[in-house]
């Protein structure tokens, strides 16, 4: 076992909210801080990877919530980095729904199935809403008879647009406060530097680097944490290859994924509202395949960036992009696989992915179009560290689940993206929720020192009493008694001590 390195906190996890927590925590003094990551890399979610001669995003590509009155501050750092992007309108792909024979759907049908499709979500939605709140004395019977008179989806057409409004446009609680606050707008990041380049500009800040590459040595990659120990006087954190470190406090930013997964173990071990909170919260999963072509054989143009594919298999390799838009000639097709299509294709080979993508792109565009030179598959669900794309509360959620996810247990605090009330799922959701968590961290840490302060002066009147030194003013009587050594344990056990943490 290495030996014990000492700090006042240690972040878990080096994505969006853990680097936004410790840029906050070093600018307001806390430098004595460690960032244990369990990655070779920082940033996370937000990832990009070299394909096809360009950069594409494997995680986080749009930054989402753009052009409102109020500016995302995701957006803002985009800006900042000089990050290059691109304007992106999804509303277009219903009226490019192709069938198996390539035929594109009239305009008309894909309007009209869209509009029938969004009014009965939308019915559905009020009469859960209303059920949820007790409201409008709907019972289950008259919820279960609505479901009855909205007939599920059928045809591939309307299984199509069920998965885009149920898996993309509809998958948040109405209305969506980011578009509410932020703007409605959307841009694809294509950038050869990457998304994540927002975040080494973030670390850059208050983490010693040197060309582009982080050198401090507070951050550790590769350090995959197993265990956290916590108690009312410190927490002791123990990572996968032996090493221990130990804090006062710990901000925890790992995914929801991974909280719902064994890769960390508590002692003692999480409470149950803290653990039925963080069960509730559904993990979607959301991969972006890449396929590399010689040339371009799809439709380009104005309103044509993205199309989809109608199969009688919800889901199927449904949504297609291409990246003419982002960088013109790369050749490049996008298609996004969800839940449990994408937990499938995870588990298969990325040639017989292929073999079903061309399947896929043959019925649309005939039998002559050329075999991609290559394909990029990344997995979210089978990757430890993550467990899943990003978390998404049921659309009718307690509000209490969120606060019981994110509530501090002790001295351990809770962020990321999930910890987020009105963002969660997204980049500016980690972001905020880093800021966030490092505020109610800090002021912890100024009520504790307070408590000791009290608490020392409350220890040292009998002192002050036996010795007679009267005459000492209670600051100096305070630094003196600093050089006691008197027991954290005998602070936190007084009357006036530390509250006992809530285990
Ligand atoms: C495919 C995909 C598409 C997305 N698209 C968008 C989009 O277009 N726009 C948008 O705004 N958002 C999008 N998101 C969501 C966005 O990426 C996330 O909300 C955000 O990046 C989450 O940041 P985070 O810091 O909360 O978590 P993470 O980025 O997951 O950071 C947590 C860190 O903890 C580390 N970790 C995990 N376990 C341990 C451990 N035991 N010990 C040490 N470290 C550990 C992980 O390696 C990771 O680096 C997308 C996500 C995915 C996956």
């Amino acid at each position: 076992m290495d030996s014990i390195t000492r700090c006042s906190v240690i972040v878990v996890g080096a994505g969006v909210s853990g680097i936004s927590a410790a840029k906050v925590l070093a600018e307001k003094g806390v430098e004595d801080l460690v960032i244990l990551e369990a990655s070779d890399r920082i940033g996370g979610r937000v990832r990009k990877e070299d394909f096809g001669g360009v950069s594409v995003e494997l995680g986080a590509g749009w930054v989402a919530g753009v052009g409102g009155k109020e500016s995302n501050p995701v957006w803002e750092l985009a800006r900042k980095s000089g990050l290059r992007t691109c304007f992106s309108d999804y509303s277009n792909a219903r009226y490019n729904i192709y069938d198996r024979s390539g035929k594109l759907f009239p305009s008309g049908v894909a309007a009209d199935s869209y509009k029938k499709a969004v009014e009965s979500a939308i019915q559905m939605i009020r009469h859960q809403e209303a059920n949820h709140h007790g409201g409008g004395g709907i019972g289950g019977a008259d919820l279960s008879k609505l479901s009855e008179q909205l007939p599920d989806p059928k045809t591939p057409i309307e299984l199509a647009i069920d998965f885009i409004l149920h898996d993309f446009e509809m998958a948040e609680v109405e209305p969506i406060s980011t578009f509410l606050e932020f703007g409605e707008r959307e841009y694809l990041v294509a950038d050869e530097r990457g998304y994540e380049y927002i975040l080494y500009k973030m670390a850059e800040t208050f983490l010693f680097s040197s060309e582009g590459k982080i050198l401090d040595s507070r951050l550790k990659l590769n350090k995959v944490v197993r265990e956290l120990q916590h108690s009312r006087n410190g927490i002791m954190v123990k990572t996968e290859d032996g090493c221990v470190y130990e804090a006062d406090y710990v901000i925890l930013s790992v995914s929801i994924g991974v909280l719902q997964s064994d890769l960390i173990t508590f002692r003692p071990p999480l409470p149950r509202w803290k653990t039925e909170a963080i069960e509730k919260c559904d993990v979607m999963v959301y991969t972006k395949i890449f396929l590399k072509f010689p040339y371009k054989f799809w439709p380009c143009g104005p309103g044509k960036e993205f199309f989809i594919y109608a199969h009688e298999r919800r889901g199927y390799f449904t949504f297609w992009q291409h990246m003419e838009n982002a960088y013109p000639g790369s050749n490049i097709l996008v298609v996004t696989l969800t839940n449990g299509e994408s937990k499938r294709v995870e588990a298969q080979s990325d040639e017989e992915t292929l073999k079903e993508a061309m399947g896929v792109l043959r019925d649309m565009f005939g039998p002559d179009i050329p075999n991609a030179t290559d394909i990029l598959v990344p997995c979210w669900w089978n990757n430890r560290f993550q467990r899943g794309s990003y978390s998404n509360y049921p659309i009718i959620s307690n509000p209490q689940v969120v606060n019981n996810i994110k509530a501090p247990l002790g001295r351990i605090f809770f962020s990321g993206e999930h910890t987020s009330e009105k963002f969660s799922g997204y980049v500016h959701g980690g972001y905020l929720a880093g800021i966030d968590t490092a505020d109610s961290l800090l002021e912890e840490m100024r009520k504790e020192a307070e408590r000791k302060a009290e608490n020392q002066t409350f220890m040292l009147e009998p002192l002050l009493a036996l010795t007679g030194s009267l005459t000492l003013s209670q600051t100096d009587a305070v630094s003196a008694l600093n050089t006691f050594d008197i027991p954290r344990q005998l602070f936190l056990t007084s009357k006036l001590g530390m509250p006992e943490a809530i285990l």
